[in-house]
């Protein structure tokens, strides 16, 4: 009994979360629910700020219970969090969450979009949020989305009414939504997607709101909600063996770098949503009073007389029953006047036409990547495991060119397979990788070719298209030339095929600190991205630096391999700061972009052509003491910073700390967020005050001020709070001029402040005993001054150091004020 349960649990998981990139294959009852999404006419759009704010609850009621169009439209891609399964920060974390998002939407049926908004980090309120983000093009952005998928519904996450209570992304992206939805209606508000995609009116918008924007649930019960929608979002889904609750978590799940796995629900699940624009439904039908038939459309009748009745009739055991049905809808929605319904509704029977026909089409290329305009290798095959009688006619590139026309009838179950070559033709983008960062942009937008803005990718560039004859009616179908592997271990593995260049470089090392004027050696690694390339390499500099040699040649023989060159870069002798440029020159081409890639098994294999630099910086530092000793925390790159300006780092175990074993240390440092992640520090602390207490230093940076393993880390009383600076320009303010922390052996003076990266610092301390001296003073704009960034104290014959200032992003940045800072803090009493 208990085996062949398991075994079909398992098979319905692996049904509906598919592998990364390998093509769906729906089953009978999955081919009934895409024919009852075929016949609803109508949209949603929900808007959020960051990927994982959507309700995955709420869209994949809106696909898969009430079967309407529907989309996420993220406003950024979330560069600004945290990576729980890599390194990837920054833009590449925004590839992984823009991937994750898809994954997502691919689970629970729904569409993605994006503005060019970046996620440049907290901001704590709205106002701060449009001082990054050029409102005039994120607001542009969201009415061409809206005129562009014609939502019928808008539903907003947050509440735009709420400034200063939530992140300032959320807010603005809900006051964004609210602006927009008065304006996709006017022709002189953004002319040119009003002429592309013309005017659209949205009938009702909503805030999904719930009881913890209430505070509790008792103010929620307590509340007027007469303004107020509820859906029962509890359905379960036999076609799909899921309650709405259990798609929603396999949806949620698919993010994993913010670690949300998420456990489904069964059972009844309201969802609330609070009226803000257009007429209130006289139901709990989001939809009611919006014709969602056929018969919205002119010409759509007839369609809806032949495809409804199907679902009544639909035969599980045999859907390719239906497909004369399909056909018969074919050339009439082929014809339909809306040519914005006639291109997802055709799409969407197309789709159902190949799955209820059994037939499998699929374009393999031979080779992982290639470059533009090359010649490449494809394999199709194609198998026809249905009744119907089908030619495939003809095989077409990406740019309509006849590529094979043999015409071949595809006999029933028998695998047919040919072998193709394309040409890849010159693409625009050029090459496969995000189009967000082929060019830099500003800490607040991404800078992106106009005709790819709002698209989640870069539309893949390789496609063939097939022609299908059944009967008398010949159809066209499109479908992305892919790359795919047997792995020993995971089987048939799928990728994208990738166009990319013929040679990229990068210097693995991305932030080069000189503390003194000795020259260093640099890497550079050249890739070939073709067999058989050669030319030169070559390393732009900043004025003032020197690098040898000029050039050098390179040779590589095979695709994908590499070879490491090393320069000697000398630094000028007075503080400096730019950036390395790889340059490489191949038969007077000149290629400068270096290729990082990204694979995980729950996102397609992303590669990622960025502009290939590693920054410099001189720096007046002078130092004192050698051997630091480094405890782990949730993670950060210090210890590496610190090595680069010449300190020996050993890592300490937390859990043999004893006076003993920290006395050779000049200094402690402990990681970010130890005393929320390392149990061991819990009893620690009496043996880290001893060895204060017999003359070293400690320094502990921030630690969130929730989910400490114990309170007591600091010989004296300290507590933190959640105060934060987060604009990276605030003003410093120097409080005890005289502290040697800002003396010894560097003066640090205001420009020491200056091009810090992404905020001040976060957790602040708000209460200390009076032992501590606060150092700096600094405040975001509107709000008191913290002094609790940096504190300094003595006891015993040492010193303790508490800061919750962000080295962690500083040092890696290469900012030489957090350098000199960090060194004084290193150096204190030595
Ligand atoms: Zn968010």
């Amino acid at each position: 009994m208990h085996k062949p349960f398991f075994f079909r649990l398992l098979f319905l998981f692996f049904s509906i979360v598919a592998v990364a990139q390998a093509p769906k294959k729906p089953t009978a009852s999955e081919i009934y629910h895409d024919l009852q999404k075929l016949n609803f006419v109508g949209s949603a759009l929900y808007i959020a700020a960051h990927p994982d704010d959507e309700n995955t609850r709420l869209i994949s009621y809106l696909v898969n219970d009430v079967h309407a169009n529907t989309a996420y439209l993220s406003i950024t891609r979330g560069d600004g969090g945290q990576n729980l399964v890599g390194p990837e920060l920054r833009e590449l974390l925004g590839v992984i969450r823009t991937q994750e998002l898809l994954e997502a939407r691919k689970i629970d049926g729904g569409h993605q979009f994006f503005t060019r908004a970046n996620d440049f980090g907290y901001s704590k309120n709205p106002e701060e949020t449009f001082e990054f983000w050029t409102k005039n093009e994120v607001l542009g952005d969201v009415v061409m989305t809206i005129r562009k998928f014609r939502p019928d519904i808008i539903v907003n996450r947050f509440d735009h009414r709420s400034p200063g209570s939530t992140h300032g992304h959320h807010t603005a992206s809900a006051m964004l939504s609210l602006e927009a939805f008065d304006m996709v209606d006017n022709a002189s508000k953004f002319p040119k997607s009003a002429a592309e995609y013309g005017l659209w009116k949205p009938q009702r918008l909503f805030f999904n709101t719930s009881w913890w924007f209430y505070g509790s649930q008792e103010n929620f019960e307590k509340a007027d909600k007469k303004n107020l929608v509820s859906v029962e979002t509890g359905s379960y889904f036999p076609a799909l063996g899921l309650s709405n609750g259990e798609i929603a978590s396999l949806s949620r799940s698919m993010h994993k770098s913010q670690g949300f796995g998420s456990t489904g629900s069964r059972g009844t699940e309201t969802e609330y949503l609070e009226l803000l624009k257009g007429s209130k439904p006289s139901d709990n039908n989001l939809f009611e009073g919006i014709n969602t038939n056929w018969s919205r459309l002119e010409g759509g009748k007839e369609i809806g007389a032949i495809l409804n009745p199907l679902e009544e009739n639909f035969n599980f055991k045999n859907p390719s029953e239906m497909l004369p049905q399909l056909l018969k809808a074919y050339p009439l929605v082929s014809n339909l006047k809306d040519t914005h319904w006639r291109k997802i509704k055709l799409e969407q029977l197309k789709q159902l036409i190949l799955d209820c026909g059994g037939i499998f089409i699929e374009a393999v290329s031979e080779a992982n990547s290639i470059n533009p305009n090359e010649n490449f290798k494809v394999t199709v095959e194609a198998v026809n495991r249905g009744n119907a009688d089908v030619v495939l006619r003809s095989v077409k590139n990406s740019e309509g060119k006849m590529l094979w026309n043999e015409s071949t009838v595809l006999p029933f179950n028998e695998d047919k397979k040919l072998e193709i070559t394309v040409n890849s033709g010159v693409h625009n983008p050029k090459y496969s990788s995000p189009y967000w960062l082929n060019e830099k942009g500003s800490v607040g937008m991404y800078a992106a070719p106009e005709a790819l803005i709002g698209l989640p990718e870069t539309p893949v560039l390789e496609q063939l298209t097939f022609e299908l004859q059944f009967g008398n009616a010949t159809i066209p179908f499109t479908k992305d030339i892919i790359y795919k592997f047997n792995d020993p271990v995971k089987g048939e593995v799928y990728r994208p095929l990738e166009v990319l260049p013929e040679v990229t470089a990068s210097i693995p090392e991305k932030v080069l600190i000189f503390a003194n004027d000795e020259a260093e050696t640099v890497s550079v690694i050249v890739r070939a991205g073709k067999d058989s390339i050669s030319g030169t390499i070559s390393l732009q500099h900043p004025e003032g630096w020197q690098v040898a040699p000029s050039q050098q040649t390179f040779q590589l023989d095979r695709n994908g391999e590499t070879k490491t060159f090393t320069f000697t870069v000398t630094p000028p002798r007075s503080q400096s700061e730019g950036f390395l440029k790889p340059i490489v020159n191949t038969e007077g081409k000149i290629f400068d972009r270096e290729l990082a890639t990204i694979n995980y098994e729950h996102i397609p294999y992303q590669s990622v052509l960025l502009p290939s630099e590693a920054k410099v910086a001189k720096i007046d530092i002078q130092k004192k003491g050698q051997n630091i000793g480094y405890i782990n925390g949730a993670g950060d790159a210090i210890p590496e910073s610190l090595k680069q300006i010449g300190y020996s780092v050993t890592a300490i175990d937390p859990s043999n700390i004893s006076a003993e074993n920290l006395q050779n240390f000049d200094a402690i440092v402990v990681g970010i967020r130890a005393y929320n992640t390392v149990p061991e520090l819990a009893f620690a602390q009496p043996a880290l005050n001893k060895y204060v207490e017999n003359g070293g230093t400690l320094i502990v940076q921030y630690n969130t001020s929730r989910g400490l393993v114990t309170e007591n880390l600091a010989p004296y009383e300290l507590k933190l709070s959640r105060d934060r600076v987060t604009d990276e320009f605030s003003e410093v303010k120097i409080l005890a001029p005289e502290n040697p922390v800002l003396n010894t052996p560097n003066k640090i003076t205001q420009k020491d402040f200056e091009g810090w990266a992404q905020e001040r610092g976060l957790y602040f301390p708000d209460e200390w005993a009076k032992e501590f001296t606060p150092i700096l003073g600094m405040r975001d704009k509107g709000e008191k001054m913290t002094k609790g960034s940096l504190l300094v104290a003595k006891y015993g014959k040492g010193y303790y150091i508490y800061t919750g200032l962000s080295f962690f992003r500083e040092l890696p940045a290469g900012v030489p004020g957090a350098y000199r800072l960090f060194a004084n803090m290193l150096s204190i009493g030595k």
